[in-house]
């Protein structure tokens, strides 16, 4: 099993900014770049790792010929053995992504860190905004839990959406230092940028302070048991990041959920 880091430039189901096409080659001139090193905290030297490569962006077709084509190019990459930890673009990207995740591991579990729940049917007219992907996850039984984690936005007919699919949430006010959240069967961990504090990563399209920091979020991903075999970042914008703080912060998401991804027993599942 090696994890391969594949980014999608693509921002075309943005509701509000464009920008987040552009995300996925600014992440990785900043891992590139020497500021720092690509060692986890708990010393997994990720570019000594034969089993973690980064790859390039998947070019992609306009509208929604992506979407069938991030679906496809996930399963290609599923059907090899491999593990993906995908580089967005806006949250669009994750309902392909886990169209293909979904049918390869039947007991999956999502682990979602958000400002935003992503569960409207349809947002301005359109099914497949980045304001819903969940929705589109959910209706299709894709998984069997989805774990919400950092949220705080949810009006009432995200509230309505939130009953109607069991979604359990830990909104961003209730979530301390050290939390752990148990899950029994694999894991695909979906992090848009917005959940962290926009004081601590301000380049996102969408800025909703009173956010979880960075470090709670870390404290639950180094502490994820059970086997993560899939990821996204996603919704870093660069035209509204601040001497690339934020792309920082997505480098050193990849660092640790890479990680954990090569660290989390895979034959269990
Ligand atoms: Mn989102
Ligand atoms: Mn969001």
């Amino acid at each position: 099993m090696s994890v391969k880091v594949l980014g999608f430039p693509w921002d075309e189901m943005s509701s509000y900014l464009r920008g987040p096409a552009e995300a996925p080659a600014r992440i990785r001139a900043v891992m590139d770049s020497g500021s720092s090193n690509l060692c986890s905290e708990d010393g997994l030297d990720l570019s000594a790792s034969q089993d973690f490569e980064v790859l390039g962006d998947m070019p992609l077709e306009a509208g929604e010929q992506a979407v069938a084509q991030i679906e496809a190019t996930i399963r290609e990459f599923l059907g090899r053995g491999h593990r993906l930890l995908s580089l967005g673009g806006d949250h669009a990207v994750t309902y392909p992504i886990l169209r293909a995740y979904g049918r390869k591991f039947p007991q999956l579990s999502i682990l979602h860190f958000d400002a935003h729940p992503d569960l409207y049917e349809e947002f301005e007219g359109n099914r497949l905004s980045h304001a819903c992907p969940f929705a589109r996850i959910m209706e299709e039984g894709l998984v069997q839990r989805l774990v919400q984690v950092g949220i705080r936005t949810i009006n009432a007919q995200q509230q309505a959406q939130i009953e109607r699919y069991g979604v359990e949430v830990f909104e961003a006010r209730h979530v301390e230092r050290n939390m752990r959240i148990d899950f029994a069967g694999p894991v695909y961990l979906s992090f848009d940028l917005d959940g962290i504090d926009p004081a601590e990563a301000p380049g996102v399209s969408h800025h909703e302070p009173g956010g979880i920091s960075l470090r709670q979020a870390l404290d639950i991903i180094q502490k994820i048991e059970a086997p993560l075999v899939g990821a996204d970042i996603v919704e870093l914008n660069p035209r509204r990041d601040d001497h690339e703080r934020t792309a920082a912060v997505a480098v050193k998401l990849l660092k640790e959920i890479g990680a954990r991804m090569l660290a989390t027993p895979q034959s269990k599942v």
